[in-house]
């Protein structure tokens, strides 16, 4: 097996969290396993050596465990979107729905210099709302996102189609 072929068979269905008729996809078996965490960090590594990345961009909470790895593998700085309310500093806004439940997410209004080249991370793609959300996020806050990328992505909730204009890149596919 390759290294997201492992990845996708430790990934642990919970059926009916957080709410009945959601299968929740939970990614702590990658987390507790030093040799399947390296080689989900490795997969985005080796995507972002040269791919002019200069800053990530990592949605609360998931988000936070790949990008916080990945930029210390490579030496970028990261910037947390939050959920509204928990960031301390001058914050952009925006509101959103969910695949179960609506919310809104926030990042620091000095979060990013004019023009800098952000990639966007999280752990997983459902329907595309909180991503897309963080991408408007980004662009208010000055910053461009040239690739929005999860560890996983829920295809048939067609995600995508709310980030279209962005390149996309998941390598494990439900
Ligand atoms: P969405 O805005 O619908 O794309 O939802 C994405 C966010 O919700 C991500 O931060 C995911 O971690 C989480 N999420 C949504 N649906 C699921 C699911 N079925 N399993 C695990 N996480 C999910």
């Amino acid at each position: 097996m390759n290294a997201a072929q492992r990845i996708k068979s430790a990934i642990r269905d919970v059926p009916d969290f957080p709410k009945p008729g959601i299968l929740f996809k939970d990614i702590t078996p990658i987390l507790s396993d030093p040799a399947l965490f390296r080689a989900a960090i490795d997969l985005f590594a080796e995507r972002h050596r040269n791919s002019g990345v200069q800053k990530f961009a990592a949605i609360e909470a998931r988000g936070f465990f790949f990008a916080s790895a990945l930029c210390d593998r490579l030496g970028v700085g990261m910037i947390p979107i939050r959920k509204k309310g928990k960031l301390p500093y001058k914050t952009f806004d925006h509101a959103y729905d969910l695949e179960y439940g609506s919310a809104a997410v926030s990042v620091h209004q000095d979060a990013f210099r004019p023009g800098e080249k952000v990639v966007l991370i999280d752990d997983l793609l459902a329907t595309g709302g909180t991503a897309a959300a963080a991408t408007r996020l980004i662009e208010q806050a000055g910053g461009t996102v040239i690739e929005i990328d999860f560890l996983v992505e829920l295809a048939f909730l067609n995600g995508r189609a709310k980030l279209t204009g962005y390149p996309v890149f998941a390598p494990v596919v439900f």
